[in-house]
């Protein structure tokens, strides 16, 4: 039994969390697959999926299935073998468990249990987009996959309108075109973004622009029904933002005492902004309340 000490309980074995190729295989390091051979047993979101790679590595170390549906009932078994001194290792489909997969529960359970845990870092899709897409990388904020359904989109992608920090989606291709519409109505069509596809793979492409001319390569043909999607999209600009905001506000008060063609004035005498714009927002303001 390997043991890095450091965790209460110096007879436990250690939950190893891997990660694994987002797509070319000689992404795996040295130290995943020695790991993934030394361990006694290793919980995979998909065992047949796992196996097959295993098998490209010589690896035959034996593997119980851990996904979203069956995590919580696998925990007691999985202490249980940890604290009987064996070592097990954590692994997803693709790149590193827990982002945007399976294990959450899981490593929480271990931690709570004073049982050591450790990463094997690796591949993950949103860590390789952000170190080629060339937007902000000091603050990001990962936002995983938005919902399906327009509206909740719509009410997410708002949430997020004014943070000052590169966002980041996984998206699947089916829905790239809707999410890159959303996005440009709801953060503004002028945004940088940045949308990477099949990354390690042999058909990887990256395309940049505004979300407007994303979403319009994507209407006028870009292939994008294929293949696996990061988002990358440039944080608020925050001052742009705040007199947004603050325009939006004064406006949704205005109008709850005037028309919007008296709203729209008052509030660009305040702003000293043009008349014609804030009468096209408080326009907009006024519709979205109906
Ligand atoms: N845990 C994984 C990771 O570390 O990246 C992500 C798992 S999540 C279920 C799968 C999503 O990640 C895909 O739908 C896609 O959005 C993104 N993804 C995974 N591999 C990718 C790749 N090679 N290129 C682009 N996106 C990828």
């Amino acid at each position: 039994m390997a043991h890095n000490g450091g965790d209460d309980d110096s007879e436990a074995g250690i939950l190893y969390v891997v990660a694994t190729p987002i797509g070319n295989l000689e992404d795996a390091s040295d130290r995943a697959r020695s790991t993934l051979a030394s361990v006694a047993l290793i919980a995979a979101e998909d065992t047949r999926h796992t196996r097959g790679l295993l098998a490209k590595w010589g690896i035959d170390t034996p593997l119980v299935s851990l996904h979203e549906h069956n995590e919580e009932g696998r925990i007691p078994g999985l202490l249980a073998r940890l604290r009987a001194g064996d070592d097990l290792a954590l692994v997803s489909d693709a790149g590193t468990p827990l982002l945007a997969d399976p294990g959450y529960r899981l490593v929480r359970a271990v931690t709570a249990a004073d049982l050591p845990v450790r990463p094997v870092p690796g591949p993950c899709a949103l860590i390789a987009a952000l170190s080629v897409a060339g937007l902000a990388t000091d603050r990001f904020l990962f936002a995983g996959f938005l919902p399906a359904r327009t509206a909740a989109r719509k009410a997410a992608l708002a949430e997020l309108r004014t943070l000052p920090a590169t966002l980041a989606f996984y998206e699947a291709p089916h829905r790239v075109g809707a999410v890159l519409r959303d996005a440009a109505e709801v953060l503004g069509g002028e945004r940088e973004a940045w949308l990477g596809r099949e990354l390690t793979k042999r058909f990887e492409t990256h395309h940049r622009g505004s979300l407007a001319e994303l979403a319009e390569q994507v209407r006028t043909g870009l292939a994008v029904e294929r293949g696996e999607f990061v988002l990358l999209i440039a944080g608020a600009d925050g001052e742009v933002e705040r007199t947004a905001v603050e325009a939006e506000a004064l406006l949704d008060a205005l109008l709850e005492e005037l028309p919007a063609s008296r709203a729209a004035k008052v509030a660009a005498r305040v702003l000293g902004r043009p008349r014609q714009e804030l009468y096209r927002l408080a326009m907009q303001r006024a519709a979205a309340d109906r």
